[in-house]
């Protein structure tokens, strides 16, 4: 499985991250932040490549790119609606991207009939099973700890994406010997009570959840504005607790097996 980091903030676009996305097997976008399809461009991905699109939740950061994405892929399938990828969202979500879609799209194209947003269930025991380019993906999801409704989604038994989520207890069980786990740290861990009460995360929170949980690398993402001299410092209480453990970059691609970052 190969994955590329499209965009990595947590705090709105900086000069060196855009808004979440992560593009799994360069066919499978997680997140659709502002800045995700100049991402796609800055790495040589085509939008007629993408072919399922999931969403963790309706936060601005997660799903403004999706705007410019869906137009720039309707420009290619004018004619052929079945080329639009699904958009899979959480429970409730789809009449909430409706009317985004409607409230943008109305004065020139109708998209969102031609579109496929598809609701995933809450029950725990439901999964998705697709085949893009023939290779099968089994897909969970678990319901996290934020507000509104938010998934973090597991792909293959391979990769974990968090979402946005502060800690919570059954997530040990979903994240259970999956070998690479992308997960969130929106705070440092000075502000974990602020971080908490936000429904989100800090480097310690993660690294502790990854400990004993057969987890072999983690990477954080939807950071704070740091450049790469303060990453050190964001991640320094986590070394005594879970040391496989990076801040993503954008651009950054992991291949694995074996699990090695080009950066
Ligand atoms: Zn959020
Ligand atoms: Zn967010």
């Amino acid at each position: 499985m190969e994955l590329i980091f499209l965009g990595t903030s947590g705090f709105g676009i900086t000069a060196s991250r855009n808004l979440p996305s992560i593009l799994i097997d360069k066919c499978i976008l997680v997140d659709c932040g502002e800045g995700c399809l100049k991402s796609l461009y800055k790495y040589n991905i085509e939008v007629s490549a993408l072919k399922a699109i999931f969403i963790s939740h309706f936060h601005p950061d997660h799903i403004l790119g999706l705007i410019t994405v869906i137009s720039k892929i309707g420009i290619y399938s004018k004619d052929l609606i079945n080329e639009y990828p699904p958009i899979y969202v959480p429970k409730g979500m789809k009449i909430q991207l409706e009317h985004i879609i409607d409230a943008t799209f109305s004065n020139f194209l109708n998209r969102r009939f031609e579109l496929r947003i598809i609701e995933l269930e809450l029950n725990p025991e439901t999964n998705l099973k697709i085949t893009i380019n023939n290779k099968i993906y089994n897909i969970n999801w678990v319901k996290t700890l934020h507000s509104p409704i938010c998934y973090a989604y597991k792909f293959n038994d391979e990769v974990i994406i968090s979402g946005d989520t502060a800690p919570f207890l059954s997530f040990n069980e979903f994240i259970k010997n999956i070998p690479i786990l992308i997960h969130e740290a929106t705070f440092f861990d000075y502000e974990a009570e602020l971080a908490h009460k936000l429904n989100h995360s800090t480097p310690s929170d993660v690294a502790k959840i990854a400990k004993n949980s057969g987890i072999k690398q983690v990477y954080l993402y939807h950071v704070p504005d740091i450049d790469k001299n303060e990453e050190e410092k964001f991640i320094s209480k986590t070394k005594t607790i879970f040391p496989n453990l990076l801040v993503a970059h954008d651009g950054d691609r992991i291949i694995f097996p074996p699990n090695v970052v080009d950066q």
